[in-house]
């Protein structure tokens, strides 16, 4: 039998994944993004003003230091293109513009912000240029570890960086064996950087994953894979807030085994977790075909299905359809009349429209359930309904 997690998110993507690929199957990729956002934003936030007084303290150093008299190239690039950059970051780093703007605005933003210090370096006395060429090694490091991008994007803007400073050495703005130097130099911070920044990407993916799998393994039952009963109680009170906002149909599908103590009794303990594996199985399978459909482990060997936007006729047909794939599945029970295990079905419909608490649902479901069993068993009955004597022959 295959596991019964199978169906899960994170194994799917396991299953489809390159063992190197840091990336997940999209629906997988979307999350890992949203759960890291709020953390990544706070700690993008703080590097950018970081950013900012960087910018602001070079300015004070290269005045004092290296330019006298202050030259105003240098000063049109840092306060008439890196700094509006370093403040667009800052803008965008606020909560309601992170996430939509953030991301984009920094990709084109930041080999902006580095072509401007490559500018600075091609533009400085020969004797200063390794100096303001150190710079752009922090900005290498910080493209890496402080904008909070992927290690993918960091590393496409900081080729773009060397890019620019080949070009200004090519083009004859910078001494060729100083250039030499500087662009091995530069080499060397990149691939220190971006394997840095590759196994942090793959710890924080690892520990997203193992996260997840964490909480979905919560939310499962050990024995048959289906969600369990504190995550059905979840998920079913969300679907019925859903169902009564958007004035859909939900049908409660209660299923439980006929004579199951006496198949116990007469096959053993394991044999009994076999079976209910098996028609978990089958019921997962006949039960739940649309996305929002859930089916869960109610208790013992009672299982749940909760049907979203369900005409009575599609309750009706999957409850028969219960009925009849566990009783073709012909699993010997010889202490019955039947002499095979079969299930009985009570399901209860809230059509639209109708606001049914949601106990009262599960409660009529229960009843049903309850006159499946006394008109005999191997049957299902729908809430309001007569119950459908001798439905199916075995
Ligand atoms: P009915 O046709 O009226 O449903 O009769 P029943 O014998 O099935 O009665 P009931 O539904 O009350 O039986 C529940 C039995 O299911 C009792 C318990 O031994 C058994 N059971 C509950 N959980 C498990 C389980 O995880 N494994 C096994 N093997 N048996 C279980
Ligand atoms: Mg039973
Ligand atoms: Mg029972």
């Amino acid at each position: 039998m295959s596991s019964p997690f199978v169906d899960t998110v994170v194994l799917r993507d396991f299953e489809h994944r390159a063992a190197w690929s840091l990336k997940f199957q999209p629906e997988l990729e979307a999350e890992y993004h949203d759960s890291m956002a709020p953390a990544t934003r706070r700690w993008v936030r703080m590097s950018v003003l970081l950013a900012l007084s960087t910018v602001l303290g070079f300015a004070v150093i290269d005045h004092w230091v290296l330019e006298r008299p202050a030259s105003p190239v240098a000063d049109s690039i840092r306060f008439g293109l890196q700094l509006p950059i370093v403040l667009m970051a800052l803008f965008l780093t606020s909560e309601g513009r992170y996430k939509r703007w953030y991301v984009g605005a920094v990709t084109v933003g930041a080999p902006l912000f580095g072509i401007g210090t490559v500018i600075l370096a091609a533009t400085a006395p020969p004797a200063q240029v390794s100096l303001i060429t150190g710079r752009i090694l922090l900005a290498a490091f910080y493209i890496y570890f402080m904008l909070g991008l992927g290690y993918r994007r960091a590393l496409a803007i900081n080729c773009v960086l060397f890019a620019a400073y080949a070009g200004a050495a090519l083009a004859g703005f910078i001494e060729p064996r100083t250039a030499t130097y500087n662009l091995f130099v530069i080499l060397c911070a990149n691939l220190i950087g971006g394997a840095g920044a590759f196994a942090l990407e793959r710890a924080n993916r690892a520990t997203f994953l193992e996260k997840r799998r964490l909480a979905e393994t919560a939310r499962r039952d050990g024995l048959t894979g289906l969600l369990n009963r504190a995550a059905f109680d979840e998920r079913v009170a969300v679907l019925h807030a859903q169902a009564l906002r958007e004035s859909a149909a939900l049908a409660i599908v209660l299923i439980d085994i006929d004579h199951f103590k006496a198949y116990n009794d007469h096959y053993g303990h394991p044999a009994g977790d076999q079976c209910i594996r098996v028609i978990a199985s089958t019921v997962r399978h006949a039960a739940r075909r649309r996305p929002l459909d859930i089916v869960g482990r109610y208790g013992g060997e009672e299982l749940v299905a909760v049907l979203y936007d369900a005409s009575r006729e599609h309750a009706e047909s999957v409850a028969r359809t219960l009925v009849a794939s566990v009783g073709r599945l012909r699993m010997p029970h010889v202490t019955t009349a039947v002499g095979a295990v079969t299930i009985s079905v009570g399901a209860a419909i809230a059509v639209p429209g109708e606001s049914v608490p949601l106990a009262s649902l599960m409660k009529r479901a229960d009843e049903a359930l309850y006159a499946a069993k006394a008109a005999g068993r191997n049957n299902f009955v729908i809430a309001g309904d007569p119950p459908t004597l001798g439905f199916p022959a075995l």
